[in-house]
């Protein structure tokens, strides 16, 4: 047996260094398969499935007896394809977790925090999309999800992303127009910004670099947000799913791509995942349910949970946690349709929401826009130049990296490069990476720490006239969340009461089957301003307990059995009928 100095160590000897750059698939793979080798009893290793190019989708699954269902997390990162911090945040969380099991606590958490983090079971999915990831790790191209191209309609111009000038990079290029939106910032030779009607110019057009599919020769079509792929995968979720035109990015139907397909797929055979961190950038911003309607129509209950949790994840990170609809909509009152914490909140029942790592916009020192999504939509000219220069003081000029003349087959003169926003912008920088890994994993750690805890607490057997036993079973539940997870979850419909069985080899029940069905125990968490106030002190009822009675008849030991499968199965025996007792 290993000593535990000798487990980290052995920890430490297979890091990839994730949390000071951005791994590429198959680096990111031998990670994952390096702790499955190295910690069998407490790291396994599923693909739920294959990308469209046939790469694994790689769920990581952190606990020992994997099989063995309990309250369980998960947590997803890279669902688009250029925001591969989520996969360094993924798996730093999937790391901090096995030093957890190996080394009984990790970043200081409390004893009584880490006791519990050892019950529950994490599923990490560190990259959902790993054709995209690669593809923007390889050429730095802009991708929504993934590189993919299957559409039946393919006569009209359109922009394919690709290497012009031969650098292996698929970057900008600005082409001189009188009637270019931009022109240069002169605070700062080669940034490019917004013109202004007092501008002089000369004044440029911003294309992707790249080639015109059926270019006339004349008419230069204007690039799409979603690049080269029309579905965004964070749109093609089932829960208040919309097509095109309604919802940009839908895809052709709920879960056409093979990634939500394989997510909805295991998520639905695991309806003990009760909370669900989904991974994005950039930002600077936790994103919480509902996407769909105020605060004002939200579950109280579950409001407040949700306001803990913003309040433990700003304590630890600095970034607020903001309601989806209230904060998050691009156009006010349109919710989004088939995003993916609207369906692991609503359909699935689990403490869903987003986080939006690297706040760029603090480092610029922007101050607090509300609603937050105007951060993406309100910059100004001297943001940008703020940008610019942040990144030649704190970022080693990764963004701007100057402009050279191209001789383009379709356009004549451009000039190629601009801005790689892959190191700085999408994500944030080497130096600062491991850092926020540290923060993200203190606020989602206290998340998952509100798992439900079933237990049978106690177990007795009464010797009654005769062959006559009475067994009397207290189950429990010690958890901050009740067994049914958040309060909205009771309502879905897979999420069966817990049910107790009674039952032993030559024992008989009397009065009853020994089966009964118990409803679902309370938790002792109230969230944030959701419980007793300081002026009236009081609990609800026990109503995290329930005391069950069976008489029996005969000897031997009677089998006691607890559980649904929100929160996994408990058991405990006792011995009937021995006599002396
Ligand atoms: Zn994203």
């Amino acid at each position: 047996m290993p000593t535990p100095e000798e487990q980290i160590a052995r920890l430490e000897g297979v890091s990839r260094g994730f949390r000071s750059r951005y791994l590429k698939q198959a680096e990111l793979e031998a990670q994952l398969q390096a702790w499955a080798e190295a910690f069998p009893s407490l790291v396994s290793l599923r693909s739920i499935g294959r990308s469209l190019d046939g790469r694994d989708l790689w769920v990581l699954v952190v606990g020992p007896d994997p099989d063995r269902v309990r309250p369980t997390v998960w947590i997803d990162g890279n669902m688009h394809a250029s925001e591969v911090c989520g996969s360094s945040v993924a798996l730093s969380i999937a790391e901090d977790m096995i030093r957890l099991h190996l080394e009984g606590t990790v970043h200081r958490l409390s004893a009584p925090v880490c006791a519990r983090l050892k019950e529950v079971l994490f599923h990490v999915m560190p990259r959902m999309s790993p054709d995209g990831a690669e593809a923007v790790l390889t050429d730095s191209g802009y991708l929504r999800s993934n590189p993919r191209d299957r559409r039946p309609n393919r006569q009209h111009a359109r922009w394919q992303g690709g290497d012009v000038d031969g650098d292996g990079l698929a970057q900008v290029m600005r082409v001189r127009d009188p009637g270019g939106e931009f022109v240069e910032a002169r605070e700062f030779p080669g940034l490019l910004v917004p013109r202004t009607l007092d501008d002089e110019g000369p004044f440029y057009k911003l294309y992707p670099e790249g080639l015109i599919e059926n270019f006339d020769g004349r008419h230069v079509p204007s690039p799409h947000f979603l690049a080269d792929n029309d579905t965004d995968l964070n749109r093609n979720f089932p829960y208040s799913w919309a097509p095109e035109p309604e919802q940009a990015g839908a895809g052709a139907y709920p879960t056409s791509e093979p990634e939500s397909r394989a997510v909805v797929e295991h998520i639905t055979a695991h309806p003990e995942v009760f909370a669900w961190l989904n991974l994005h950038t950039f930002g600077g911003v936790f994103i919480r349910p509902s996407g769909h309607s105020p605060d004002s129509k939200m579950d109280a209950d579950d409001l407040a949970l949700f306001r803990q949790i913003g309040q433990w994840a700003e304590s630890l990170t600095g970034y607020p946690m903001v309601s989806g609809f209230e904060e998050f909509l691009y156009e006010p009152e349109k919710p989004l349709h088939g995003d993916l914490i609207d369906f692991g909140y609503h359909q699935r029942g689990a403490i869903a929401y987003v986080c939006e790592v690297w706040d760029l916009f603090k480092q610029l020192g922007i101050a607090r826009k509300k609603p937050f999504v105007d951060h993406y939509t309100q910059l100004t000219r001297d943001d940008l130049v703020a940008l610019a220069r942040w990144d030649e003081a704190h970022n080693a000029g990764r963004i701007f990296r100057g402009w050279t003349k191209e001789r383009h087959p379709q356009l004549g003169e451009v000039e190629v490069g601009g801005v790689d926003p892959r190191v700085g912008i999408w994500n944030p920088p080497f130096d600062l990476l491991g850092g926020i890994c540290v923060q993200q994993s203190q606020a989602f750690l206290r998340v998952a720490a509100m798992a439900p805890s079933l237990s049978i607490a106690k177990v007795e057997a009464k010797p009654l006239e005769g062959e006559l036993s009475l067994v009397t079973v207290t189950v429990q539940n010690d958890g901050y969340l009740s067994t049914a997870g958040v309060a909205s979850a009771k309502k879905l419909p897979w999420n069966e009461p817990l049910t107790l069985e009674i039952k032993g080899e030559g024992i008989a029940m009397v009065g009853g089957d020994g089966w009964r069905e118990i409803g679902h125990l309370d938790g002792w968490g109230r969230g944030l301003y959701g419980g007793a106030s300081l002026i009236f002190q009081r609990s609800r009822g026990n109503l995290g307990t329930r005391v069950v009675e069976q008489v029996v008849r005969g000897r031997g030991t009677v089998q006691v059995r607890v559980g649904a499968c929100r929160v996994g199965w408990v058991e405990a025996r006792v011995e009937v009928g021995s006599g002396g007792q």
